[in-house]
């Protein structure tokens, strides 16, 4: 045991040892003890109807927190004013969860609480996302909140029902994956283009059974709301979750907020934190290096987040015969693309700046950043939604939302809207939408729809010219 002990060890590691009440066997995954349950609208009925069917309580509500976000809409006369919700099935999740909530004694930031928006915003933004903690939501997205070193990862619906009644989830331990990022970003290349060069390099099942932990003085030199956008994407790449070490960046972003501790609590806090960063010499199961400075601004071109190119180049030409042939060919038809072909010029005809990926203040500050002074080229719709309430009031209060609405955008209020549509935020069929959100699936955003993902630069440069453009132009 005292070997063991000493055995240097990973991030992960740290963190998954702190929270197996049970270890696995071969017949039996782990118990792993969960620290934070997020929730929301759309995967928590089921749950709660389960719990209610058995007789049980929510075991822990003091370490489970609701907020709506999927299908709530973005029109402020919806969440503020008078006016009904206008799809019927997300008008019932919101009355249905706030009836749970009510019941089950579950703390709600309900339609009109200045403290709701999009779950993997607004649990850190309160300071209820900490390191070292196990995090689960029934999102995938969940991975977002690993940003500050904290293990977290989506779970089904039926397990939403398992954490509510006991606090725990069935684990089989995930192996690790570095991802070693050295290089400075050059100017127009945001972390959304490196998370997407990285899925492009690794695939899409490039990470799967994998704990991916962002290293390298790449990742050191990011701020939270770029480490989350990060994080954010580790599921595209198939991964369990992301990781990031807490460091000055994470205490710094967390010193303050609401759910933080406070006086010698954070300083006890802090010096756990610290301890959670990799050990010297710990061994990962896998590894990959980037070199960020060669990096260029990324946007997909196919429905998966790993069809990606940088957006000067051209599409990739067809494979050879073969499964790839195949999934390159529906794909491509899907999006009517051809291979070879250049992106850079092709006509857009909605932009979406939103979402748990790059709905952040940081986000909207760099969207902002390009279209100052600018007018939205004719035709062209650009919604921007915030990730939060309180992201749109900063965004109000620092002047980004009127520079967005002379430009000529939609500003809207906080909500997961257009990155997958519940809240009749869509994009129609055939059209093309440069969105910075995370999947490009088929139908993604509507049936039909064609989602292009990029970074918030890349989507308001695009959104000026009308056009698939180089942000690089207008820096
Ligand atoms: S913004 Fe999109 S990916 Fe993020 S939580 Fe909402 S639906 Fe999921």
């Amino acid at each position: 045991m005292a070997a063991r002990a000493m055995a240097a060890r990973t991030l992960f590691d740290k963190v998954w040892a702190e929270h197996q009440v049970v270890p696995e066997t071969a017949d039996t995954p782990a118990v792993l003890y969960i620290d934070l349950h997020l929730i929301h609208e759309v995967t928590s009925p089921q749950a709660f109807s389960l719990l209610r069917s058995l007789g049980l309580p929510v075991r822990r509500p003091d370490r489970t927190l609701a907020t709506m976000d999927h299908s709530t809409p973005t029109r402020s006369e919806q969440v503020f004013g008078t006016v009904p919700i206008t799809v019927d099935a997300a008008a019932k999740q919101v009355r249905q969860l706030e009836a749970n909530a009510a019941e089950f004694g579950v703390e709600l930031f309900a339609m009109r609480d200045a403290r709701r928006g999009i779950v993997h915003v607004i649990s850190p933004e309160l300071g209820a996302t900490q390191p070292g903690m196990t995090i689960v939501c029934g999102d995938s997205h969940t991975s977002t909140h690993g940003a500050f070193g904290a293990l977290a990862f989506g779970i089904g619906s039926t397990e939403v029902g398992h954490v509510f009644a006991t606090q725990c989830l069935l684990q089989r331990k995930p192996k690790t994956l570095a991802v070693n990022v050295e290089g400075p970003l050059q100017p127009g290349v945001s972390a959304k283009d490196l998370i997407l060069h990285i899925i492009g390099k690794i695939g899409v099942s490039g990470g799967t059974g994998h704990v991916i932990e962002y290293r390298g003085s790449t990742i050191r030199a990011l701020s939270m709301d770029e480490r989350m956008t990060i994080c954010n994407m580790s599921i595209e790449a198939g991964a369990r979750a992301g990781m990031v070490a807490p460091d000055e960046v994470t205490f710094e972003y967390l010193a303050g907020k609401p759910r933080a501790p406070k006086g010698a609590a954070w300083d006890a806090a802090v010096a756990r934190w610290r301890a959670l960063a990799t050990d010297e010499g710990a061994v990962f199961d896998a590894s990959v290096d980037i070199d960020a400075a060669a990096l260029e601004p990324m946007i997909t071109f196919g429905t998966n987040p790993g069809m990606v190119v940088p957006v000067t180049q051209a599409i990739p030409a067809r494979p050879a015969p073969g499964a790839a042939q195949t999934v390159f060919d529906k794909a491509l038809d899907y999006m009517g693309f051809e291979g070879g072909a250049s992106l850079l010029g092709k006509p857009v005809n909605v932009v979406f700046i939103g979402s748990c990926t790059n709905g952040r203040l940081a986000d909207l500050a760099a969207a902002a950043h390009i279209l100052k002074g600018r007018k939205i080229a004719a035709g062209v719709k650009l919604l921007i939604v915030p990730g939060s309430q309180q992201v749109k009031l900063e965004a109000e209060a620092l002047g980004l939302a009127q520079i967005f609405k002379d430009a000529g955008a939609d500003w809207r209020e906080s909500g997961c809207s257009m990155c997958l549509g519940m809240n009749g935020d869509t994009v129609a069929s055939g059209q093309y939408c440069i969105s910075t959100s995370n999947r490009n699936f088929e139908g993604r955003q509507g049936v039909g729809a064609r989602t292009l993902l990029a970074s918030p630069l890349t989507a308001a440069a695009s959104a000026v010219r009308g056009v698939i453009a180089d942000p690089r132009e207008y820096l």
